[in-house]
């Protein structure tokens, strides 16, 4: 056998288009040839290193080039690549590096200091630039490894990633996928949506999280397109490259787009280039929505998880007008169903928990069978803890994480669409809505809002405004004005430090 896992993609790609550029970066650009050619010097070095087939490795910092070449490296020696959200602190980082037993660590020059404060380190750091003693230097050690092609065997079962979840409702969890999983979602997401050989994605989500890895970059890259690589997300870099590099394909999360849509160049930008907006991870509001579509830009929701790779629906973007606010449906190689709590499968229209299957379903938690068993049906279909409704047409509309309904007054109250409703009044920016405990209602809804310039409508002059849109159980009994929100590294917000936030007197 030889290796049928993403270790082969950059030669593939080198053999068939090795002229073609495939990331850019700060300005540089590397071609595939370029590229394959580093990530076997890299490969060898990790060998050196001690990296055989199923052991760790793990990178730690803002979106750069050497996460990619780390990445592939590791798989070309059949090893586990596991990406660690750069904006933890040093014990959270340490949790995911002995909870995975990384034998490696790749880190960027800010991390430094999370590095210097782990308690117990990865046999081998590597610095990417200012190595403490004791580590190496990335670009010097990667220049010293040698060219000859590296084949070792490995199998679309074998684990590519351990990738954790964003940690939105408790700690993060190491979700293992496969080769498989990543292959199966790269088919997916190509079967919904079309990217070209020509393609210009821009990557300006973290890709530690499985949105701009998986959705994004290994779509872009198996296709030989290129890839422009922000080490972060950045309004007005978002705008210089997608004016500068002729950006086709983005993908972000709700509060970007939000970003995007509120800064002063949204008027006058030049959006002529892009084909495709995507969005997933968190629902989007519908007027977000419409304001993309209203400059003429088709707006694709997904809907997914870290552990379904992560496409689990898509709305491909012919119907991103007609079917505005809904996730899609079924990626072409999945199965998707909405049940009841008995199991039994929802009737259009009625809200229910998703469950998913199919060749991109994670085979679990990494060394944590007690999730992994919890997660899983009788039947093995993935229980995803979100509720959802299926239209008459079969297309997903997500209500809201289970986690976050609440009871109010013997109502069920998904926060979700009350965000939706608060989020039409002129003056907001970002929106929470969490249930706190009350002495009549069992329950009532709190929430917190991020305004913009301008004034911030009081607590009665957005109750006034929801009153109209919103049954009254819903209409959120607490407003708090605040500067921000708690968000984890992948955007999204922290519901549970909401939940804690002590009621003013
Ligand atoms: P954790 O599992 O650690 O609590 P997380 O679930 O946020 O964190 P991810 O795997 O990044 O970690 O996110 C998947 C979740 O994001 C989904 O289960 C769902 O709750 C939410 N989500 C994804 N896409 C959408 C969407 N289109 N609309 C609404 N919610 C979405
Ligand atoms: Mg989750």
């Amino acid at each position: 056998m030889r290796n049928l896992g993403l270790g082969g993609w950059p030669a593939r790609r080198a053999q068939m288009t090795p002229d073609r550029t495939a990331f850019t970066f700060d300005g540089a650009s590397t071609t595939y040839a370029q590229f394959a050619a580093r990530a076997t010097k890299l490969a060898h070095q990790l060998r050196r290193a001690g990296v055989r087939p199923g052991a760790r490795v793990s990178y730690l910092g803002p979106n750069h080039p050497a996460f990619v070449e780390t990445m592939f490296a590791t798989h070309l020696l059949g090893g586990i690549f596991v990406p660690a959200n750069f904006r933890l602190a040093a014990p959270e980082v340490e949790h995911v590096l002995t909870d995975s037993g990384a034998e490696v660590l790749i880190y960027a020059p800010e991390c430094a200091r999370v590095v210097r404060e782990l308690g117990e380190r990865p046999r081998q750091v590597v610095a990417l630039a200012e190595p403490a003693p004791g580590e190496l230097e990335y670009e010097p050690w990667l220049a010293r490894g040698a060219d000859s092609p590296i084949d070792v065997a490995v199998g679309l079962d074998d684990t590519a990633l351990v990738l954790y979840t964003s940690g939105t409702t408790g700690r993060p969890k190491g979700a293992m996928l496969t080769h498989g999983n990543l292959v199966w979602n790269t088919y997916n997401l190509l079967v919904g949506c079309d990217v070209a050989s020509d393609e210009v994605t821009l990557i300006t989500a973290p890709l530690f999280h499985v949105a701009a890895l998986n959705q994004t970059l290994l779509p872009t890259f198996i296709k030989g397109a290129r890839s422009v690589i922000l080490p972060g997300f950045d309004v007005d870099a978002c705008y210089d490259h997608i004016e500068q590099c002729g950006i086709t394909w983005m993908f972000g999360v709700t509060t970007m787009f939000a970003e995007l849509a509120a800064s002063p160049r949204w008027a006058g930008a030049d959006l002529s280039s892009l084909r495709i907006v995507m969005s997933g991870g968190a629902s989007v509001p519908e007027s977000l929505i419409r304001t993309y579509q209203a400059r003429g830009l088709e707006f694709c929701q997904g809907y997914g998880m870290t552990e379904t790779a992560p496409g689990a629906t898509f709305l491909e973007a012919g119907e991103s007008r007609r079917k505005v606010g809904s996730a899609g449906v079924p990626v072409f190689f999945a199965g998707v169903r909405v049940v009841r709590p008995d199991g039994t499968d929802a009737e259009a229209g009625e809200p229910g928990e998703v469950l998913v299957e199919g060749p991109n379903v994670s085979p679990g938690y990494w060394r944590n069978p007690e999730a992994t068993a919890a997660s899983r049906t009788e039947d093995g279909w993935f229980r995803t803890g979100d509720i959802a409704k299926l239209d008459e047409e079969g297309h997903l509309h997500v209500v809201d994480r289970a986690k976050d309904m609440f009871i109010s007054g013997g109502e069920n109250v998904y926060p979700a669409e009350v965000e939706n409703a608060i989020f039409e009044h002129p003056a907001v920016a970002e929106v929470a809505v969490v249930g706190v405990p009350d002495a009549r209602w069992g329950e009532v809804g709190r929430a917190f809002v991020v305004c913009g310039p301008g004034a911030a409508p009081t607590r009665e002059e957005l109750r006034d405004f929801l009153r109209p849109r919103l049954a009254k159980y819903k209409i959120p009994q607490h407003v708090d004005v605040v500067d921000r929100l708690p968000r984890t590294g992948s955007g999204k917000i922290q519901k549970d430090k909401l939940r804690e936030t002590p009621l003013p007197d």
